[in-house]
């Protein structure tokens, strides 16, 4: 027999967990999959928030539910006291604001990162005076007007934009749509970044129009690239590229499959002087590197930052034979003693996996690698160590000896 504990009226719905299901969600991941939930009290339409209990009745948190998707529950809070209204998003935003600035992540930041920011499913990005947001999951979209009022509040931003023409949004029954969240406004903007300027396109570019995740890592290049010929591959508007030219490299060319990109990356070497130095070319990297390592051609630092090539763990092998063959042919550029820069963006390969791919790389290019660099994703996308998927960006840097 059960007893909930309830010196509290809640009309909502209450959703029970099953006795036997893993320690993930006690552990404090916020996730509850259709599969670890038995009983329910009450009913709730979908998005609304419901209260989670133990199987024993124990109180565990509030979160948003959705009956057509997998992940059914979303915990916002595992405090019984705390409300979920409109200044709950407001209390949850200046909180990541805060932290934002402790940690030095001021003019342009990643601010929410969804689950990372105790707000599953909510994804903002600071581009200076403008906000991109994406609210992935129907239980946070529908507070979207909360919280658009809360940055409205903090920010008193320029601009507001939402880029939710994402498929993901279909696993959660919602449609894919973009625009103004707030008076409209120019939404090509100009960012600053380790000195260097960059234009976006925030209602256009890809996911929020810039990534952001790799601050940090474009400046781990300095070192590397003086006196350099450069490739960059998959160079999307040539943020890493530029950085060579800024760093010092003697000829800098990027490729990326995407007309639109190239034509950005062009703009941006304009933007900074640098269009003696960069050169972007529209092509498909895995060709060219394979044709131009043929024909002999070699760099002193090859950049390679692909797309995830899988969104699913059925078809990881997929991944994994995308990043093997294109490190593979990435190497085979590089002159003895230079340097691959390589990374991957999806977390259904985990760190270690990535370090074995490429080490499989380096068999079949018959080369050995000295490790010089080894990171993440910039901290204004933390991880919580009790939810691994939120280190998703692996970021190596070797010499290829
Ligand atoms: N390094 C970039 C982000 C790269 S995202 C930055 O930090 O801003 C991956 C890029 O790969 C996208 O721009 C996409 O258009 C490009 N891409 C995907 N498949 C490709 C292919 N086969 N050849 C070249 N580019 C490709």
């Amino acid at each position: 027999m059960r007893t909930v504990d309830n010196e509290h009226y809640f009309c909502g719905m209450k959703c029970f967990l099953r006795k036997k299901i893993g320690d993930r969600v006690i552990n404090g991941h916020p996730w509850i999959f259709a599969n670890e939930l038995g009983d329910s009290e009450g009913t709730a339409e979908p998005g609304d928030i419901v209260e989670l209990y133990s199987y024993n009745g124990t109180f565990v948190g509030k979160g948003y539910i959705n009956p057509a998707s997998q992940i059914r529950i979303r915990l916002l809070t595992r405090d019984k006291k705390e409300e979920i209204n409109d200044d709950f998003f407001l209390k949850r935003i200046q909180e990541a604001w805060e932290y934002r600035k402790q940690i030095g992540y001021v003019e342009n930041c990643r601010l929410i990162f969804g689950e990372a920011d105790l707000l599953p499913a909510l994804i903002i990005d600071k581009f200076n005076d403008y906000l991109v947001i994406q609210t992935l999951a129907l239980g946070i979209d529908k507070w979207k007007p909360a919280i658009v009022a809360a940055l409205q509040k903090v920010f008193s931003p320029k601009g507001i934009y939402e880029r939710n023409d994402v498929p993901v949004r279909s696993l959660e029954g919602m449609e894919q749509i973009k625009g103004f969240l707030s008076e409209p406004f120019d939404t090509n903007i100009i960012l600053n970044e380790n000195g260097l300027k960059f234009h976006v396109d925030i209602a256009n570019g890809q996911k929020t129009g810039y990534f952001l995740d790799q601050q940090d890592n474009r400046r781990a290049i300095q070192h590397i690239v003086k006196g350099a010929d450069v490739l960059e591959a998959f160079c999307y508007t040539g943020t890493f590229s530029l950085h060579a030219a800024h760093y010092g490299a003697k000829s800098v060319l990027g490729l990326d499959i995407s007309e639109s990109a190239v034509a950005i990356a062009r703009r941006n070497a304009e933007l900074n002087n640098y269009d003696s130095v960069c050169k972007f070319d529209a092509a498909n990297a895995f060709d060219a590197l394979k044709q131009w390592a043929k024909e002999g051609r070699r760099y002193d630092t090859v950049i390679l930052d692909p797309p995830a090539f899988t969104k699913s763990r059925e078809n990881i092998q997929k991944a994994i034979t995308g990043y093997k063959e294109i490190n593979l042919r990435g190497m085979k550029l590089v002159k003895p003693g230079g340097f691959l820069v390589t990374a991957s963006c999806t977390n259904l390969v985990p760190p270690e996996l990535f370090l074995q791919i490429i080490g499989m790389a380096a068999k079949d290019a018959r080369r050995t690698l000295r490790q010089v660099t080894w990171q993440t994703q910039a901290s204004d996308h933390p991880i919580m160590w009790n939810i691994p998927t939120t280190q998703y960006l692996k970021f190596l840097i070797v010499q290829v000896m």
